[in-house]
């Protein structure tokens, strides 16, 4: 019955409500099908190709309280940090020396930027690497805004929606938050022509089954460029401290499904999924991802960056990263491209 619902997935892109549910619950013993349906699909598209994208997570501040994240302002632990223009560009130079293309700036919502010195950081990274992309990856703004970065040399934006289930969006922010401003985030970026990258995490405090089909159901219709999906991590300066964390095989069908209705899509084996399991990228990239996002923040300001508890990659310099997840990449059969990445809608 499996086979036949893999199947129908790899030949229409869509299969019913049921039938999303038992995929996504498929036992590790029955999952071997759909990963290489899921393979089969990523190598028409992208053959062995794995896309770098050098992550800067270059503040965490943030006006924000997501009730998950490890860098909320409510956590009064947490000690905080914004890099100068100067060093974000510095890490630039690091990463394009080492092969990169692409350059996600990332950063709690952190009011000391103005939209000029947003803007100013964009265009001196465009100046400077004409051939790179640069991806911003700063939460919510106003579309006027979203243009500004657009027009300063902006083409990518990562936000994840998180959930698309109204009263699990409720359960997992503050009521100064809402899925509805979220969604328009999300749909004036795709209008302003970004290259746009939804997602969420993978058993996130009382997320149902149910839940995850109205994720892809809403990510049909956004149809994304990039999608982004990683294990939920408790923190333990979050109220969610002592919530289990998400499941790599849940995790790992849902990257499998991914690929298949999305067959074109930017897809990241993130961090959060190596942190859960030492070979979690590399399984991550089995199940049908075909990006990976090293480190290029400055090593010593790394441990302030916590999302969420026992990230891995703390201490490695850029390089080591890269080396190292260019071994890994290989060991399962893909290899690291100098490439932009750009996402391949068509074969
Ligand atoms: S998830 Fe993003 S917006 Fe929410 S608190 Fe963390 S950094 Fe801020």
């Amino acid at each position: 019955m499996f086979k036949d619902i893999i199947q129908k997935l790899y030949e229409t892109q869509n299969i019913t409500d049921d039938e999303i549910k038992l995929l996504i619950d498929l036992p590790e013993s029955e999952a071997a099908p759909l990963r290489e349906a899921a393979l089969k699909r990523r190598r028409e598209y992208y053959g062995n190709d794995v896309f770098i994208r050098g992550l800067i997570e270059f503040s965490n501040y943030c006006k924000n309280n997501c009730y998950y994240c490890g860098i909320r302002a409510g956590n009064t632990q947490v000690e905080r940090y914004h890099l100068t223009k100067d060093q974000i560009l510095q890490c630039c130079d690091t990463g394009y020396t080492l092969g990169f293309r692409t350059f996600v700036l990332q950063g709690g919502e952190d009011l000391s930027y103005s939209d000029d010195d947003i803007c100013d950081i964009v265009s001196s990274i465009k100046k400077a690497y004409p051939d790179c992309a640069v991806t911003l990856s700063i939460g919510e703004k106003s579309k006027e805004t979203y243009q500004a970065y657009f027009d300063a040399g902006a083409t990518r934006y990562l936000l994840r929606h998180e959930t698309a289930t109204p009263d699990h969006y409720a359960h997992l922010h503050p009521e100064s938050m809402s899925l509805e401003n979220r969604k328009q985030c999300l749909w004036n970026l795709k209008s302003i022509g970004f290259q746009v990258g939804a997602g969420f995490m993978v058993g996130s405090p009382g997320q149902t089954l149910d839940c995850l089909v109205a994720d892809l159901r809403f990510l049909q219709e956004l149809s994304p460029d990039m999608i982004g999906i990683g294990p939920f991590i408790p923190h333990a300066q979050t109220p969610f401290a002592h919530e289990p964390q998400g499941s790599l095989l849940r995790t790992l069908n849902l990257l499998s499904i991914l690929r298949l209705m999305f067959p074109y899509v930017l897809l990241p084996s993130t961090t959060a999924l190596g942190t859960i399991d030492p070979i979690g990228r590399e399984l991550g990239l089995e199940a049908g991802a075909n990006v990976v996002m090293p480190n290029l923040s400055p090593v010593d300001v790394r441990k302030f960056y916590a999302l969420y508890d026992n990230k891995i990659c703390m201490g490695d310099e850029a390089a080591q990263c890269i080396r190292c997840l260019g071994m890994r990449v290989k060991c399962v059969g893909f290899r690291i491209v100098e490439d932009i990445g750009n996402v391949r809608r068509s074969v």
